[in-house]
């Protein structure tokens, strides 16, 4: 079973801001059902890198899991956590990059954020001033303020509300550090930027953690459910797209002398793919290489 079940039709939250520019709409898609949980994930367009959130309905609360880049998709997952009536008592924010939680902050002001310790410091540190970086530079679909972490997640087993969630650190993947999530019983693996789906990869550096890191998943034959950080739900074929990938921009980078050549080469092999200004960004400002002059 690919990309699973029904498209939800997705409305607009009454107390959403009107923005400047209009943006188009993020997907919606149940991703997961079962007896106790239900999973939802909210997916922006791939020219908006295709960021994902993750509404993990469970008997009497909400779940949450990342807050998206742009402003009017975090209202938007708040229409679809308004229409459950139930509470989110948890918001997680599994990495420290912007695309994963500058958005949220005017659309739930008050729910409690949870993180690993070091992404908890690491948003503290750099976070008001990403924000107010991205304000100038995309003007205000960019939210007005963060929502800072203000609980640390401890990895372990935990049972929230009935249901089983197993936490883990994961090390030196897409990012030094994320927060992997699971949920057995629906066997979901919330992989974030560890998954990529249909979407370019966001290259920083050495690739060798980040193989490490899918390989592991690879290797946990539950989890059918793949909930990647950018890109709609996947099944375990996602995987092995994902090394391939890998594989394919090294051989890129080796063989390119500029990054025209390189972005070219991609462009060619994924044609498909979302997110090519993804490329752009991590070409820019954080990929270095001796371009063979
Ligand atoms: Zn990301």
């Amino acid at each position: 079973m690919k990309n699973l079940i029904a498209t939800l039709a997705t409305g607009v939250s009454l107390s959403a801001p009107a923005f400047s520019q209009e943006l188009p709409k993020a997907s919606v898609q149940l991703a997961a059902q079962a007896a106790h949980v239900k999973i939802y994930t909210v997916v922006a367009p791939p020219e908006q890198f295709s960021n994902t959130t993750h509404v993990i309905e469970l008997p009497h609360e909400l779940v949450v899991i990342d807050g998206q880049f742009f402003a009017p998709y975090a209202w938007q997952v708040k229409a679809l956590t308004d229409s459950l009536h139930k509470p989110v008592t948890r918001f997680y924010i599994s990495h420290d990059h912007p695309d994963h939680y500058i958005g949220f902050g005017d659309a739930f002001p008050d729910v409690p954020v949870y993180a690993l310790a070091e992404t908890k410091a690491g948003i503290e540190q750099a976070g008001q001033q990403t924000l107010e970086q991205r304000q100038k530079q995309f003007g205000d679909v960019i939210a007005k303020k963060l929502n800072l972490p203000t609980h640390i997640q401890q990895p372990g087993t935990e049972v929230i509300d009935g249901v089983k969630f197993i936490f883990e650190v994961s090390h030196d993947n897409e990012a030094a550090l994320s927060l992997v999530v699971k949920v057995p019983e629906v066997k979901a693996y919330i992989a974030q930027d560890i998954v990529y789906n249909n979407t370019h990869l966001f290259i920083s550096g050495n690739s060798d953690g980040w193989r490490k890191a899918l390989h592991k998943i690879e290797k946990e034959h539950d989890y059918t459910l793949i909930l990647p950080g950018h890109g709609k739900p996947a099944d375990r074929s996602v995987l092995k797209e994902d090394l391939q990938y890998l594989d394919f921009v090294d051989q890129a980078l080796a063989a390119s002398k500029t990054k025209e050549e390189y972005k070219a080469k991609l462009l060619a092999a994924y044609p498909g793919y979302g997110g090519a200004h993804l490329i752009d960004i991590y070409l820019a400002y954080y990929l270095k290489k001796d371009w063979g002059k």
